[in-house]
């Protein structure tokens, strides 16, 4: 069997399903509707956005949310709202998306990397306790690949050391730890609208909150410094225009009606790839203990044999089946270093960077059918990895 990298026939050639998916007819009449009624920013007195923040701030089990244009400007202003800035230590994971650090150098504090846990790869609680100073103000856990960090553990060092928590759910929307929705975890949680999140806009965020005075303050932050109620030109507090609008929440709003089975279709996946995998020397990053739902957003599966990864990656693309490199750590970074991050030694998050590769959400959406051409690509391509030095 010749590989496709080197001539042969794929493993797949059926295309993956479209991310964003199609609007639905929820979606397009409320699009439609917004579009018609000209009132498509957030403070033009159309009731999306509101109803959307309210919705998700529920779905969370807290009291109050505020939309805004992205989930890096979501964590900001959390960071903000919290009273977190110049001066301030921020913990946050090696292995995350860069803005779960730049987020923290937009308010002022200083980012302190830290490892992940070698098994699931969130945010470790042992490195966030070794690495306190006197400084250290926030612990910014990241539900990674839709799965949440280790929450319980996290929230006691938390409370023993006085620190405020910001959930990085940009990548967890609906997922759940002991049964309880993530977002409301923490002092403030964050999801995010961008092309490549569960729910998407094309941009947007959306930051939810349990404390009043916490949301006056996040509110402010994204609204140019008002207070909610106040004059339009009175600015008590410094804050900037980081809303969403009404059109990208006529998007979102209705997608809240689908996610449940959405996620249901990438776990279904999961569970079928993880049958298929068996007897290959690949295994799939499991969960943290304590995730009661796991809302899917990355596969990510550790290969367990020597294998050009690069490789690797080019062979599956080739079989029809891409997979992803995933995150390089954020201690590595040059320009989050020079900017005054502080980076622990973190083995875990640097062995995940070499061995982890990632099936992306859209091909999870294709369901159990396409499980089995994930395992046949790979078992195809790692049959045949000796071809790899000809390539
Ligand atoms: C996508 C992402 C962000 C940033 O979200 P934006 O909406 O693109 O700003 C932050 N953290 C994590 C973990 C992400 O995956």
């Amino acid at each position: 069997m010749t590989l496709a990298i080197h001539g042969g026939a794929p493993v797949r050639t059926a295309p993956w399903p479209a991310w964003p998916p199609p609007l639905d007819d929820a979606q397009r009449a409320l699009v439609t509707e917004v579009l018609d009624s000209g009132l498509w920013g957030a403070t033009q007195g159309g009731s999306v956005v509101a109803r959307l923040t309210e919705a998700f701030a529920r779905e969370a089990g807290v009291a109050y949310g505020v939309a805004v244009g992205n989930a890096t400007l979501g964590l900001f202003a959390a960071l903000r709202g919290l009273g977190i800035g110049r001066g301030d230590e921020v913990i946050v994971p090696a292995y995350t998306f860069v803005a779960s650090a730049t987020a923290v150098l937009l308010a002022g504090a200083t980012p302190v990397v830290v490892d992940v846990d070698p098994a699931d790869l969130h945010l470790s609680p042992a490195a966030v306790r070794a690495s306190l100073t006197a400084a250290t103000a926030a612990v910014l856990p990241v539900h990674l690949a839709g799965s949440p960090a280790a929450m319980d553990e996290i929230g006691d060092l938390a409370s023993r050391h006085g620190l405020a928590v910001v959930e990085d759910a940009a990548q967890a929307h609906g997922a759940r730890y002991r049964e309880r929705p993530v977002g409301g975890l923490g002092d403030a949680g964050v999801f995010s609208f961008q092309s490549s999140k569960a729910m998407t806009a094309g941009e947007g965020g959306l930051v939810v909150c349990r404390d009043e005075a916490v949301h006056g303050r996040v509110w402010s932050v994204c609204n140019v410094g008002r207070r909610q109620g106040g004059q339009w030109y009175g600015h008590p507090d410094v804050g900037w225009n980081l809303r969403l609008t009404e059109i990208q929440a006529a998007i979102l709003l209705p997608w809240l009606d689908r996610l449940d089975a959405e996620i249901d279709q990438r776990n279904a996946f999961c569970a079928a790839a993880r049958r298929e995998l068996a007897g290959l020397p690949v295994s799939v990053v499991p969960a943290p203990p304590g995730t009661t739902r796991d809302s899917r957003h990355l596969l990510m599966l550790r290969l367990e044999t020597d294998v050009d990864r690069d490789f690797l990656l080019r062979a599956m693309a080739a079989e029809g089946v891409p997979l992803d490199a995933g995150y390089p750590p954020l201690g590595g970074m040059d320009a989050l270093l020079k900017e005054g991050t502080r980076a622990e030694p973190c083995p875990a998050a640097e062995e995940a960077a070499r061995s982890v590769v990632w099936v992306r959400q859209q091909l999870l959406m294709a369901g159990p059918p396409a499980a089995p051409h994930l395992a046949e690509a790979l078992a195809k391509v790692l049959e045949h990895r000796e071809s790899s030095n000809a390539s």
